[in-house]
């Protein structure tokens, strides 16, 4: 049985107290209020992790790095290898987010490094994928995601693919305020794992678990996650805000 997510990205805010706080507070209103059968993520920065992870009740709330080195350690000045943010007690690992390909040159190459090392080292990445405005103009969507899909994550072993999430977030919807229809979203989905069940199975098709994101938030979760093949969101903005995160976690 697949699961549903909502997963917070907070992407290159808070400070480390105020992270602190924000993990408290989220950490709260779960375990007071959440959905006991939603997996609730937070996606913090590096320096954040291994604090978070002994502030909230991780069998409540998972935490999650932002990315990972492409390398398992050396020199590499300014890195954070899997195995570094294994051992915070981090349980998951976002990669592939359209920031990271965008402003860091992340390829389908180095992602491939970076999956591998997140699987070897025990953590559940977490991939990104998604199209940018023209590619969406032009209705070739599927073509391009089902492209980052197969030079990636579909290159991995049953045994390994079945242990992602895997997260659709077109890249005209990120921080725009502008999202998605939830009809876009659960098409963009449906193909994704249609796409699965051909290369993997029924079986694996049914199980993984499909988010959307891309300005998802307290007001539209409930449309978004009504729909068939949406497990759940990858949220930004609105995860910084726990009033607000909360409302999604339990918009099921
Ligand atoms: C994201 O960063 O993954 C994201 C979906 O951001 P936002 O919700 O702010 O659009």
């Amino acid at each position: 049985m697949r699961k549903k997510v909502v997963a917070g990205n907070w992407k290159c805010n808070t400070t480390f107290q105020e992270g602190i706080e924000l993990a408290k507070a989220v950490n709260s209103l779960v375990v007071e209020k959440g959905a006991e059968d939603v997996t609730v993520i937070v996606g913090t920065p590096f320096t954040h992790l291994a604090k978070v992870v002994e502030s909230v009740d991780t069998a409540r709330v998972g935490v999650a790095a932002q990315n990972c080195a492409a390398e398992p350690k050396g020199a590499f000045t300014g890195e954070v290898s899997a195995a570094m943010v294994k051992s915070t007690g981090a349980q998951y690992v976002i990669l592939g987010h359209s920031e990271r390909r965008e402003y860091y040159g992340e390829t389908s190459e180095i992602l491939n490094k970076k999956l591998k090392l997140a699987l070897e080292n025990g953590l559940t990445p977490i991939y990104c994928c998604g199209e940018a405005l023209p590619v969406r103009e032009a209705n070739t969507q599927n073509a391009f995601v089902g492209q980052q899909l197969e030079e990636t994550i579909f290159r991995l072993p049953e045994a390994d693919f079945r242990k992602l999430i895997i997260a659709y977030e077109p890249i005209w919807a990120i921080g725009t305020g502008k999202t998605a229809t939830a009809e876009q979203a659960q098409e963009m989905l449906a193909y994704i794992r249609e796409l699965i069940r051909a290369k993997y199975g029924d079986a694996v098709a049914q199980d993984t678990s499909l988010l959307y994101g891309g300005s998802a938030n307290a007001k539209n979760a409930a449309e978004l996650f009504a729909k068939p093949d949406i497990d759940g969101g990858l949220i930004g903005g609105a995860s910084l805000k726990p009033d607000d995160f909360i409302v999604i976690v339990n918009a099921y």
